[in-house]
């Protein structure tokens, strides 16, 4: 069997890091100790919805703190983002993952990443009872993952038996008056969310959907909003990797999470959702071949968010200089359409419209104009998405056309026609309708009937 591209790539990766030794499993819960140091697996998906995987990908394991970003997440789309920031912080502490990293006069937790701002997020998670917080934050976590996940009893039995420190944390907070319910019961739940059990093929599909802005590339369902993946994706960037997330940013550049039962995920926006699992542990709680291999794959395919972006495609598609509709016209109509001042150049566009694309775009518009009243089609009928501030930039460079005489229709796809800022100029769905309707105004104008 001839193996792909990216398998093999990852199948090189996973032969050196094997190599390494080093760190230990984590013993202080118990069931933990019992992981076989050798387990490593690396698993990957991409954009467009493909896993590839090498080593113990499927194995099963607790989601631990890998758990915390996606709950926090449900916290953002339950409460908001500005109720959420008031109860937990999202500065880096710097400091180790079961610190008591408690703001001074609030106590409100630094970050959702570490253990006390972890339990106060969870905290935050809307229920009736904790049966059915426990409840949700599954069906949550399974949405990321695309299947259904259920839990490890005795990693969560275990945790439960040794985990005074969390429960310490909880009534600290709730001392502090910074969680208001009761902390048996949220660290309760808290123990049953890091006792998730998933794989790193799960793994990589939930880090993907965030790289994907909430869109799961395996299931096509939208699991979370756009804005609620970046945020989650900033907190992971500043906070994922504990006392290691400065070292962290500087080498590898990505958002990630990793837990003590080996598991680390790494998002790279608009790329892929990558997700290992080696149960050894460094001295700041992160997996020892997690942290090489993402760290070797980060150098090699350059993607460091502070790497200028490639972009990939060009924004332009085609110029058509004498565009024609569809539409049945008459000899005299198809004589008047044919006079050189009533022209109709179309131009198309594909792929995002960020502020680079959008500029390069409207020069390019700008050097292949017909003469007044000659029409103007921008084909967007390929765009797939537009920001506010490109769309701003197009509605006020149609507006400019406009008033230099030019006839100006606009194709895109159906969701933009309703945005606010489609209002200069003739907005439609394709381009022969955008065509045509430049071709009745310049007949409407003295062509002959
Ligand atoms: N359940 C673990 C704890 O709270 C999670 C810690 C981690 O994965 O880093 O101690």
């Amino acid at each position: 069997m001839v193996m792909d591209p990216v398998t093999q790539s990852l199948t090189e990766l996973h032969r050196r890091v094997s190599a390494l030794r080093g760190g230990e499993v984590a013993a202080y819960i118990p069931k933990l100790a019992q992981a076989d140091p050798e387990d490593f697996g690396i698993a990957l998906t991409s954009m467009a919805g493909r896993t590839y995987q090498v080593g113990k990908s499927e194995t099963r394991f607790t989601i631990q703190s890998v758990s915390k970003p996606f709950v926090y997440a449900l916290a953002l789309t339950d409460l908001g983002p500005d109720e959420v920031l008031k109860r937990v912080g999202a500065e880096p502490s710097g400091e180790a993952f079961n610190a008591i990293s408690l703001e001074p006069g609030t106590g409100r937790p630094a970050n959702p990443m570490v253990n006390a701002g972890a339990i106060a997020t969870t905290a935050l998670v809307r229920a009736g009872s904790p049966a059915e917080r426990s409840r949700r934050i599954l069906d949550w976590l399974s949405a990321f993952a695309g299947r259904r996940l259920d839990h490890d009893e005795e990693v969560y039995a275990s945790e439960s038996a040794s985990g005074d420190r969390n429960r310490a944390l909880a009534y600290l907070m709730r001392s502090a008056g910074s969680l208001e319910d009761d902390p048996h019961e949220v660290t309760d739940t808290y123990f049953r969310q890091c006792a998730v059990r998933v794989t790193a093929a799960d793994l990589s599909i939930m880090a993907a959907t965030l790289a994907k802005g909430g869109l799961n590339p395996v299931t096509g369902q939208r699991v979370v909003a756009k804005d609620v993946a970046v945020r989650t994706l900033a907190v992971m960037a500043t906070c994922g990797m504990y006392n290691g997330a400065g070292q962290w940013l500087l080498n590898v550049g990505l958002p990630a999470k990793s837990g003590v039962a080996g598991g680390l995920i790494a998002a790279s926006p608009g790329r892929f959702g990558v997700a290992l699992y080696s149960p050894p542990l460094d001295a700041e709680g992160n997996s020892v071949r997690g942290v090489a291999a993402l760290t070797e794959m980060s150098e090699r395919f350059a993607l460091h968010l502070m790497h200028v972006p490639v972009h990939l495609t060009s924004t332009v598609t085609e110029t058509v200089t004498a565009a024609r509709s569809s539409r049945a016209r008459s000899a005299a109509e198809t004589e008047a359409l044919e006079q050189d001042d009533r022209r109709i150049v179309v131009i198309g566009a594909q792929g995002e419209l960020e502020f680079t694309e959008t500029e390069q775009f409207l020069t390019e518009v700008m050097s292949v104009l017909p003469t007044a009243p000659g029409g103007l089609v921008l084909d967007l009928t390929a765009v797939t998405g537009i920001s506010p501030g490109p769309a701003t930039m197009l509605a006020a460079a149609v507006a400019n056309l406009e008033q230099r005489g030019l006839l100006v229709a606009v194709a895109v796809q159906q969701p933009f026609l309703d945005r606010a800022e489609c209002r200069p100029g003739a907005w439609t769905t394709t381009r022969d309708a955008a065509v045509a309707w430049c071709e009745d105004r310049l007949l409407e104008r003295g062509a002959p009937r």
